[in-house]
């Protein structure tokens, strides 16, 4: 190579070094300006998150203003929830009450006389189901679940599923037209009436539901099971080509087994929680026969037997005839720690009382004892109508039996017992057993536990904040319970904690401003053990799992 060639060579290179060695240099600054601009970026986010942290640790968390939205959303329409409802709308806010049945009234819809004054629970009810249906600002929702909840007080977004009627609530005049045309005409259990009565694949509850609206029950409508009633096919109707009987009948229109479930979504301030309760199964307790001797019924099939709008038209019929002999059985199920029902269930004792005074009322000359382990009459007048039942010749008798049997040859009823205060064993006939089934919370329960972090008392209702101070108040801010939803209880009980979370509510609703404390983890120190790292991994898969499907909780943000 020629002294020129190298000097030309080593040019290049030099220009090349140049090149690529003035480029690494250029790299490596833009590398750092940019370092520098996302540090100089997050530097004010950093030192703000490290100064909540130090302001968390020393206790100094800063408060947030929320706007409330000024909407509440009560759950469950028994009497519990319709006078909550009736007492936010009463003062000017709008209620969206949620029903997952499709009538309103819950189980006191089902009663008969009410203990202690003995007036009919239709005559108080019935005005009170009227006022929530047409009140302008209750949004009411039957046949509906709340199915997500996220959010915090003030401000909470819920999602409600609205299940498919099949009939439209806005044609539908309720004049069952279409339940007396229905090929099932009365074929079905009516849960209503406890199975008691029987109703069609298309009903209504009972004559004065609200909404007066029928609806198509899709377990036994064999369109919605199966796409065909007889030898009309869901095709036939989308074509116009023909109508199952029910349709023909409606004159409306009002049939329409295309509808589907709709979400709806909701945006409120606060949230009320009435999901009452339901009775425990007496399955539970084999001894007592319960479903095997028909003459052995629960005190809610007395309530709809006894009823005058009930299936024998309020005749206390057990097998075709009067009972002359009726043995009443407190305490079943409830203040049974095997059973997972260690509490009282409150009204047991007074339904009894109630029953006995109607049977002796309603059928001439029977024998009534009432088995029994305490008497609890606990409430204003009760211990005086305890007292007047006595005083009817109806026999008390303490101590629960071990054993009923069928007479052999005969569908009379043996109960077995040890009467404790004697301490003697005995036999009574009976033609009529009346079960004292106690409360337990009801199936909506579980549903609810599934949308909002509540926490429940030791008896599974759900647990108030302070069983004194704050009976109606939850963990979550803004989230309320009320009635036979916190624990058994009679109506007036149930009446007032309606109340009281309603005007709980109306606090939140009227101020307009909610300042919100975020949640603080409070954390312990501790060394790790392997369980506890296993713990811990469990939490996050679940969290992770979780996912941001907001589950309610709400109430404050971490
Ligand atoms: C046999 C018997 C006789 C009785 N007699 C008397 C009496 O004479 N006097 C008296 O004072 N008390 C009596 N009681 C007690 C009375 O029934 C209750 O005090 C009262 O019904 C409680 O009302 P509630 O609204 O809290 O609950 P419920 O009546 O149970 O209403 C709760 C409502 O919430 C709905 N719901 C549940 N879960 C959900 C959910 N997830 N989403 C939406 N909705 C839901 C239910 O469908 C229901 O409509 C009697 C009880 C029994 C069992
Ligand atoms: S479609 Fe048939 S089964 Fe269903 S409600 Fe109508 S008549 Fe009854
Ligand atoms: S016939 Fe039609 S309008 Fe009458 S109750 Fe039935 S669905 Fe409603």
């Amino acid at each position: 190579m020629s002294g020129d060639e190298i000097e030309e060579k080593s040019e290049l290179e030099a220009g090349k070094e140049g090149v690529s060695g003035g480029g690494s240099g250029g790299e490596e600054e833009a590398k750092q300006h940019a370092e520098e601009t996302i540090e100089d970026a997050t530097k004010p986010k950093m030192q703000g998150i490290r100064d909540a942290v130090e302001r968390a640790y020393l206790g100094e968390v800063e408060e947030k203003e929320i706007e409330v939205v000024p909407e509440a959303l009560v759950v469950g329409a028994g009497i519990t929830g319709m006078y909550a409802a009736l007492g936010i709308a009463d003062a000017g806010f709008k209620v969206h009450l949620v029903e997952r049945k499709p009538f309103i009234g819950g189980h006191m819809a089902q009663l008969d006389k009410t203990f202690p004054t003995l007036d009919c629970s239709a005559c108080i009810l019935t005005p009170r189901m009227v006022d929530v249906g047409r009140h302008p600002l209750i949004n009411l929702m039957t046949y509906s679940e709340v199915v997500e909840v996220s959010g915090e007080v003030g401000n909470f977004k819920v999602k409600v599923r609205r299940k498919a009627r099949y009939v439209d609530e806005n044609k539908c005049t309720g004049c069952g037209m279409c339940a007396e045309a229905c090929r099932f005409k009365n074929k079905w259990p009516n849960e209503f009436d406890e199975g008691l009565g029987k109703r069609s694949s298309i009903y209504i509850a009972f004559p004065q539901a609200v909404p007066a609206v029928y609806t198509v029950d899709p377990e036994h409508c064999m369109m919605v099971k199966r796409g065909k009633c007889g030898k009309v096919t869901i095709d036939d109707i989308r074509a116009g080509k023909a109508k199952t009987p029910c349709m023909e009948a409606c004159g409306p229109g009002a049939i329409n087994f295309d509808m589907k479930d709709e979400i709806v979504e909701l945006n409120v301030g606060v949230i009320i929680i009435a999901t009452g309760y339901d009775i425990i199964d007496p399955r539970l307790l084999p001894e007592y026969h319960y479903e095997e001797y028909p003459n052995v019924i629960t005190g809610l099939e007395f309530e709809r037997l006894s009823s005058a709008s009930g299936p024998t038209g309020g005749k206390i019929m057990i097998n075709g005839k009067e009972p002359k002999d009726a043995v009443f059985i407190s305490c079943v199920g409830s203040r049974n720690k095997q059973l997972g029902y260690p509490y009282c269930s409150r009204v047991c004792c007074m339904y009894l009382a109630k029953h006995a005074h109607l049977l002796h009322e309603k059928t001439h000359g029977v024998k009534i004892t009432i088995l029994y382990q305490d008497v609890r009459a606990f409430g204003k007048g009760y211990e005086e109508f305890y007292d007047r039942v006595q005083s009817e010749g109806i026999t008390y008798r303490r101590g629960l039996p071990g054993e009923i049997y069928q007479k052999p040859g005969s569908d009379r009823l043996v109960v077995r017992a040890e009467d404790t205060m004697l301490g003697e064993t005995y036999e009574l006939e009976a033609d009529l057993v009346v079960l004292g089934v106690g409360l337990r919370p009801s199936d909506g329960t579980k549903q609810i536990l599934e949308v909002l972090n509540l926490k429940l008392s030791p008896d599974k209702f759900f647990a108030e904040k302070h069983p004194k101070a704050m009976p109606i108040e939850t963990e979550i801010p803004g989230v309320f319970i009320a009635g036979c939803a916190q624990g058994p209880k009679d109506i007036p009980d149930s009446v007032q904690q309606g109340k009281a979370a309603a005007s709980a509510a109306l606090v939140y609703l009227a101020k307009k401003k909610v300042r919100v404390k975020p949640r603080v983890v409070e954390m312990e120190e501790k060394p790790l053990t392997a369980s506890s790292l296993q713990f811990a991994a469990k939490e996050i898969s679940s969290v992770a799992a979780s996912g941001s499907s907001g589950s309610g909780s709400g109430g404050g943000s971490s």
